[in-house]
This record gives C-alpha cells, sequence and structure tokens, in this order.
C-alpha cells in the first residue's frame, strides 16, 4: 500500500496518506489540493536488503557456509 507524504501550499501543513488508484487527496486542515508530493513508502521506511552476493545460500541468503540446512 503506497503512503504518500504531502505538505500543503496553502497552510504549510505536512501529512502522510494512503492513496489507492487515483483518489483526491485534500489537506486535512484546510481541504486544499494545492499540494506537494514528498515523496512515497511503502509502509517500511529505511528498510535495506543487502544480498549475500557470491558467498552463502543463494535460496535464502543465509552466509558462513556453502550449504544451507534450511533449504537444499
Ligand atoms: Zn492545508
Amino acid at each position: 500500500m503506497p503512503i504518500y507524504e504531502y505538505k500543503c501550499n496553502s497552510c504549510g501543513a505536512e501529512f502522510e496518506k494512503l492513496v489507492f488508484g487515483s483518489q483526491k487527496v485534500t489537506c486535512p486542515d484546510c481541504s486544499s489540493d494545492d499540494l506537494t508530493k514528498k515523496f512515497s513508502v511503502f509502509g517500511m521506511s529505511g528498510v535495506e536488503k543487502p544480498f549475500a552476493g557470491s558467498s552463502g545460500c543463494s535460496s535464502c541468503g543465509s552466509s558462513g557456509s556453502s550449504k544451507c540446512s534450511s533449504c537444499k
């Protein structure tokens, strides 16, 4: 679910809004639609997914040994 962060150009309020499709977004404070979309996240901010690379299990990402005990 995309969460968009907006800043209202009318009153300066900043808020986050879940947006589905082409849903109209208005400021919760002044109901203005003069908004700047700042960025979007997908419910998880600051989440990084480092991949193990050549060493470790290619299926589950476990590192350290050439064989993973949880998956063959
Ligand atoms: Zn506003």
